[in-house]
């Protein structure tokens, strides 16, 4: 997948939850000289993991990040780059493995930006996003780790093969052949990928029929350097339990030549059933263009979790691990505790996966988005469910709910947080807090933000955490998610 974040960026995030202290003490501890010269050599002991995946040492106070090594290995590296706490080196020889180290089964693993620990056994990942969370939540949040009651992470029984998405770029290979792949980690160089072994199975078959047909009919991929080209990225949707496959195209332009003969030879795949353009003509890294141009079937397939069903489009937000969305979606229902009647508000509902959920417990549910396709989704989804009791806004939530408060007098005995990587608003958590909901459920991708705002709402907010419970939706990356259960102290 695409990295947009710089190294810096992903250390300097790093720092701030595994190493803090360092960053003032590591200076004076060396009286003022260096941590070390670049090509430097030195042995390390690797304790812990950074955001993209790279092996984390401590030597003198000063943090050290070395790509390709795991949490208990003991290595070799050189300097490569050395900055004011944290430093960057190169993985010379690994002295003593890890015994949590494995063989990677991907061919790719070491090129593509995607999975990031592949070379660390899988129950040993789990550990280590459990202890992530915990570590932002006292840390970050400030709660005593005594009084954080956690259940053990949700695993999967087989971590692979897990995603219903797949976004592939196209491009050229040195050799001028048109390609599909991944992007290299921190680059756009398109790292050609086989058989991804975290997507379906048809995302070869789909990727084979397209590239067949662009170099049949020269057409051209787009070339960031110059602009031109059409073919982007193609962008795979599978619904796990309906079976329904949606192929999207991105495009620089408005139509595809020739498009009759892919949509045909694409409908030969079992399951195909939405073929679209999205339409993307300007020079930017944003992946999607906000215009969907249908080419067969409707822009959108069917897929169902615990029996509600939902319509997914080309640009909504879709969990990308249904099988672990059932736990995830189950543990937020059940830290809700809806008892029927009450007033349920889903913050960041996405196309109203989470409100769906929660309908058919409670009294009415208010959901707000801000993706407008998204809103249309959730509310067809709500008919598709037969469902009445719930209504949905498009909008900030941080507009939204305080403008529905105020204007309105709108309450609420739960609300349910869904938010983006950078977590709440403070208006809207400010609004929270007025509202003053029984349970705040607080579902989270980002345990720093999660932390910081439960920092909010366990301070000035008045709430208590009662409940942490993880979950692992991409096994062999480095996300984690998490839902916490607050409740009010004070009335
Ligand atoms: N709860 C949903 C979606 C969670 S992802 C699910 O589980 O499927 C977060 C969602 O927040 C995305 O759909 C994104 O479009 C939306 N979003 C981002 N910023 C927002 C904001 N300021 N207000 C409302 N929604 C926002």
């Amino acid at each position: 997948m695409a990295k947009t974040e710089s190294g810096n960026a992903a250390a300097g995030r790093a720092l701030s939850g595994v190493a803090a202290d360092s960053r003032e003490t590591a200076a004076s501890r060396r009286g003022g000289k260096p941590a070390a010269q670049k090509n430097e050599e030195f042995n390390l002991t690797i304790e812990d993991m950074s955001d993209d995946g790279s092996g984390i040492g401590r030597r003198t106070g000063f943090v050290w990040f070395v790509k390709d090594t795991v949490v208990g290995d003991v290595v070799r590296v050189r300097v490569t780059k050395v900055l004011k706490s944290y430093g960057y080196a190169r993985l010379m020889k690994i002295i003593t493995p890890s015994r949590h180290r494995v063989s990677e089964p991907c061919p790719a693993a070491h090129e593509c930006g995607g999975c990031t620990l592949q070379m660390l056994d899988y129950r040993e990942q789990l550990r280590m996003k459990q202890e992530k969370v915990l570590n932002a939540l006292t840390r970050i949040g400030g709660i005593p780790a005594d009084e954080i009651k956690m259940k053990p992470i949700f695993g999967m029984d087989n971590p692979w093969r897990y995603r219903n998405k797949a976004l592939f770029p196209i491009g050229k290979s040195r050799d001028g052949r048109i390609i599909a792949g991944f992007y290299a980690a921190r680059s756009h160089r398109i790292v050609e990928c086989g058989d991804c072994l975290l997507g379906v199975r048809e995302n070869q078959k789909i990727l084979r029929v397209i590239l067949d047909f662009l170099e049949e009919y020269g057409i051209e991929p787009y070339d960031e350097e110059t602009g031109k080209g059409l073919v982007r990225h193609v962008l795979i949707r599978k619904g796990f339990s309906s079976g329904e496959l949606l192929a999207c195209l991105v495009i620089n332009g408005r139509s595809f030549p020739h498009s009759g003969d892919l949509v045909s030879r694409l409908m030969l795949i079992p399951g195909m059933k939405s073929i679209s353009l999205s339409v993307n003509t300007a020079r930017t890294n944003v992946v999607m263009g906000k215009e969907i141009l249908p080419l067969a079937g409707e822009p959108y397939i069917e897929d169902s979790i615990a029996g509600v069903r939902y319509r997914i489009s080309p640009l909504s937000f879709y969990q990308v691990n249904p099988v672990q969305t059932e736990k995830l979606y189950g543990t937020a229902l059940s830290y809700a505790d809806l008892k029927g009647g009450e007033t349920v508000w889903d913050l960041y509902c996405g196309i109203g996966t989470i409100s769906l959920f929660l309908a058919r417990k409670a009294g009415k549910v208010r959901g707000v988005e801000i993706v407008p396709d998204a809103v249309r989704d959730a509310r067809a989804n709500a008919e598709l469910n037969h469902m009445e009791n719930v209504e949905f806004f498009a909008g900030k939530a941080e507009e939204v709910l305080p403008r529905e408060y105020r204007e309105h007098g709108e309450k609420a005995d739960v609300i349910v947080v869904d938010p983006p990587r950078k977590g709440c608003d403070r208006a809207l958590l400010d609004t929270m807090i007025r509202m003053a909901p029984k349970r705040i459920v607080y579902v989270s991708c980002n345990p720093s933000t999660l932390a910081r705002d439960i920092r909010i709402l366990a301070g000035e907010g008045g709430y208590r955490l009662k409940k942490v419970r993880c979950c692992d939706m991409f096994p062999m990356g480095m996300h984690v998610e998490t839902v916490v259960l607050m409740s009010r102290v004070r009335d």
